[in-house]
């Protein structure tokens, strides 16, 4: 027991990413990745459960890498609903935040080759607003559209299913110990954010299944910009508004 207010303070840095860190090893645990990769995280998030490691904006090196483990386990958990990414782990690089990207989204380096790096919204304080952001970025990772600006010419269901997946790990490996929604979610983040919520809603009248099947009829999610052959695939889900919605190149909004 702590036997001074010192030791208090020292107990409280401990537990900063903990319930965290047991998130992301339930991830790995679970997840259908070979045995050495899954061992090699394993090591890791042992190693950062007891470990004081301050949000995911202090840039310490315990910091990225936990960032970058994140991102590893999430990508798996993607694959293993949707199918295997476009690309392959060379291609990526530790996510991270900069100064002149507010949102998040998928860039390229500036290394030759480029490797393509996560960006994550600077709104996002804690560890767990970062998972909830890497979440909704893997979805795009598996077939990466990269555009100038950071606004790519996808296809609505591209964000749907990147918002449901977040929210979906989100409720089940975060909602469970710190019993509420994720904060960036944009379902609470009000009009700006209504394009997301209202894709959102129609990517989740299908289920995981019927996606990854539409995903491999399109070759990705970002090129399901046909209406009719999105509705026959949408086993009677979707009526042709909804399947045209879908389908239309996704609006963002200026930043
Ligand atoms: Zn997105």
């Amino acid at each position: 027991m702590p036997t001074n207010i010192c030791d208090f303070w020292t107990l409280h840095q401990m537990s900063i990413n903990h319930k965290y860190v047991n998130a992301l090893l339930e991830i790995a645990n679970s997840s259908s990745a070979a045995n050495s990769a899954k061992k090699i995280w394993r090591k890791e998030l042992e190693k950062y459960r007891s470990s004081t490691i301050f949000g995911p904006k202090s840039d310490t090196a315990s910091g990225n890498r936990l960032l970058r483990v994140n991102l590893e386990v999430m990508l798996e958990a993607a694959e293993s609903i949707f199918g295997p990414a476009e690309m392959g782990s060379e291609l990526y690089t530790t996510p991270g935040y900069h100064n002149e990207v507010p949102n998040s989204g998928i860039k390229t380096t500036l290394e030759s080759p480029p490797r393509l790096m996560l960006i994550i919204n600077q709104d996002a304080v804690t560890w767990e607003d970062a998972f909830y952001e890497i979440a909704h970025e893997v979805i795009h990772l598996l077939s990466p559209v990269i555009a100038e600006g950071g606004k790519p010419p996808v296809a609505t269901l591209d964000e749907g299913v990147a918002v449901y997946f977040a929210e979906y790990v989100y409720e089940k490996y975060i909602s469970s110990y710190t019993g509420s929604h994720p904060s960036l979610s944009p379902r609470g983040l009000g009009p700006n954010h209504r394009a997301y919520a209202n894709a959102y809603a129609l990517a989740r009248k299908l289920n995981f299944e019927e996606l990854r099947r539409i995903r491999d009829e399109f070759s990705g999610f970002p090129y399901a910009t046909d209406p009719y052959r999105l509705l026959s695939l949408s086993a009677g889900k979707l009526n042709i508004e909804e399947a045209r919605s879908l389908s239309a190149i996704f609006e963002y909004k200026r930043a």
